[in-house]
C-alpha cells in the first residue's frame, strides 16, 4: 500500500509554510489543524475547554462528528498535527507539561475497528508513551484456588516491578476489602453506563455480579512504569485475549475440588448459597481454562509455596538473572520537555520537532527527534514504543545525539 496522502498543519499553517488551504470550503482558526488521510480531512479544533473532532469524507462530500473514545487530552494552547501512516494521527501539544504533549487520534488501529458500527464513524485519542512496557499479567481461576494469595506475595517481593489492575465490580465488599484498593465497589446502573460508554476493556457476569477491568485501571499500572497484573475470570480473560493488548495469561487449578471447597470455606467471606454458587461454577471454570486454549500456562496450586515459585519462574523471576526484591527499577522517562514554540515536520518514519536555534556559546536541545517505526497499541488510550532522540547543537558548529527511550 502507498503511503497516505497527509501533510502537516501547523497552527494557521501547512508543513510547506502555506496558509491552510484545504480545499473543502473550510477556513482553517487558531488552534486547529486538518490532515488528510485517503478521503478523509480530519479536523481537530482545541478551545479552552476541550478538543473536537470533525471529519470530512471527500467520496461523499459530508462532515460528521465521530463519536470520540478515550480520554480526550487536556486543552492546550494550540497543536501540531502529522499523519502517522493510515491509521493514526500524531497530535503535539503546544504549552503542555512533559508527560502530556504527544498524544494521537487513532482513526484506523485495530482498537478502532473492533469499536465500529455502521452508523457512526469512530476514533479513539490515545497517549504517547516513550518505550514500551512489559507484557500484562492476566491470571484466573476459580474462586477460592489461591489467585489472591499469589497475587498478594508477587507484589509485596516485587512492589516497585508490578501494579495491580483494581477492577470495578457490583458486589459488595468484604469486611477488610478497601474500595480503590481491592475493587472499585459500583453501583450496577453506573457501571453499566460506562460500559456502554466504552470505558472498560472487558467486563462479565460472574457468580451474579457485574465485574470489569477499565482502560483507565490498565494505564494508571502501565503510566506508573509497573508491569500490570490483572486477577479476572475465564470470560475476562477470554476478551482480553481477543482485545489489542498484549499479555501473558496464568491459569491457576486447585489440586482437588475438595481441596477448593475447603479453602473457600477456610476463607470465611462468602455466604453459605454463595460458596455453593462459586464451587458449582468452577466446574466450567476449570473446564474452559484448561481446555480452551487461552492460557499459556497452567499452574497446580497445592503446596502454596511450590506455586509460588513455578510463577515467579514463568514470569522471569527466579533470581537467576532477572530481578529480586533489591533491584532498583529504573522508570523510563515519560516525558519530553517542549518549548511552547517549535515547529514539526515529518520523514519517513521520523517526526522532527525543532525547538529553535541555540544561543551563541551555548548548548541546545534544538531538535526532538520522535521516531514511530515501532508504535504499539497497549492498553486502549495508550501508543507505547515511541523512540525519541535529543540532538544537541553547539554554536561551534558541533552536534551530540542523546537516546531518552
Ligand atoms: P482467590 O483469590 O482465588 O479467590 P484466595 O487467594 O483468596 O483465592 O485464597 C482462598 C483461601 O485459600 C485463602 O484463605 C488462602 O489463604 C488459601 N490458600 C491459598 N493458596 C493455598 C494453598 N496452596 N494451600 C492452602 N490454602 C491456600
Ligand atoms: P471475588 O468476588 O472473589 O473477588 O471474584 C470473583 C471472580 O471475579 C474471580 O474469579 C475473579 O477473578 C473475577 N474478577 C475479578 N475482577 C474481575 C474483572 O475485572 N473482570 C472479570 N471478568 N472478572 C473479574
Amino acid at each position: 500500500m502507498g503511503e497516505a496522502p497527509a501533510f502537516i498543519v501547523d497552527d494557521l499553517q501547512n508543513g510547506n509554510g502555506f496558509p491552510i488551504s484545504n480545499g473543502f470550503g473550510l477556513k482553517s482558526k487558531a488552534g486547529e489543524t486538518t490532515t488528510i488521510i485517503g478521503d478523509k480531512t480530519y479536523l481537530i479544533a482545541g478551545s479552552d475547554e476541550s478538543i473536537g473532532v470533525k471529519i470530512y469524507d471527500k467520496s461523499t462530500g459530508k462532515w460528521t462528528i465521530p463519536t470520540v473514545l478515550g480520554k480526550e487530552p487536556k486543552p492546550c494552547k494550540g497543536h501540531s498535527a502529522v499523519a502517522i501512516n493510515e491509521d493514526r494521527i500524531l497530535v503535539i501539544k503546544k504549552g503542555a507539561t512533559p508527560d502530556d504533549c504527544i498524544w494521537f487520534l487513532e482513526v484506523d488501529t485495530q482498537y478502532v475497528r473492533e469499536q465500529k458500527t455502521v452508523e457512526t464513524e469512530i476514533v479513539a485519542w490515545s497517549k504517547g508513551v516513550i518505550g514500551n512496557a512489559q507484557k500484562p499479567v492476566v491470571i484466573s481461576g476459580p474462586s477460592g484456588v489461591g489467585k489472591g494469595t499469589l497475587i498478594s506475595l508477587l507484589m509485596k517481593e516485587f512492589p516497585s516491578m508490578f501494579g495491580f489492575s483494581v477492577s470495578h465490580t457490583t458486589r459488595k465488599p468484604r469486611d477488610m476489602e478497601k474500595d480503590g484498593v481491592h475493587y472499585h465497589f459500583t453501583e450496577r446502573s453506573v457501571m453499566e453506563k460506562e460500559i456502554k460508554d466504552g470505558k472498560f476493556l472487558e467486563f462479565a457476569s460472574v457468580h451474579g455480579n457485574l465485574y470489569g477491568t477499565s482502560i483507565e485501571a490498565v494505564e494508571v499500572v502501565a503510566d506508573d512504569g509497573k508491569r500490570c497484573i490483572l486477577d479476572i475470570d475465564v470470560q475476562g480473560a477470554r476478551s482480553v485475549r481477543a482485545s489489542s493488548l498484549e499479555a501473558i495469561f496464568i491459569f491457576i487449578c486447585p489440586p482437588s475440588m475438595g481441596q477448593l471447597e475447603e479453602r473457600l470455606r477456610a476463607r470465611g467471606t462468602e455466604t453459605e448459597e454463595q460458596i455453593l454458587k462459586r464451587l458449582c461454577n468452577a466446574k466450567a471454570e476449570i473446564e474452559q481454562g484448561t481446555s480452551s486454549g487461552i492460557f499459556d500456562h497452567i499452574l497446580y496450586n497445592d503446596k502454596l509455596d511450590e506455586c509460588y515459585k513455578t510463577l515467579k519462574k514463568l514470569l522471569g523471576l527466579d533470581g537467576s538473572t532477572v530481578a529480586n526484591s533489591q533491584t532498583v527499577v529504573i522508570p523510563a522517562p515519560r516525558g519530553i520537555d517542549l518549548p511552547v514554540d517549535h515547529s514539526v515536520s515529518k520523514i519517513d518514519n521520523k517526526i522532527l520537532i525543532n525547538c529553535g536555534t541555540p544561543g551563541s556559546g551555548e548548548a541546545s536541545k534544538n531538535l526532538i527527534v520522535l521516531d514511530v517505526s515501532s508504535l504499539k497499541e497497549g492498553a486502549p488510550g495508550r501508543t507505547r514504543g515511541l523512540d525519541v532522540y535529543t540532538v544537541y547543537s553547539f554554536s561551534d558548529g558541533l552536534n551530540g545525539i542523546n537516546k531518552l527511550s
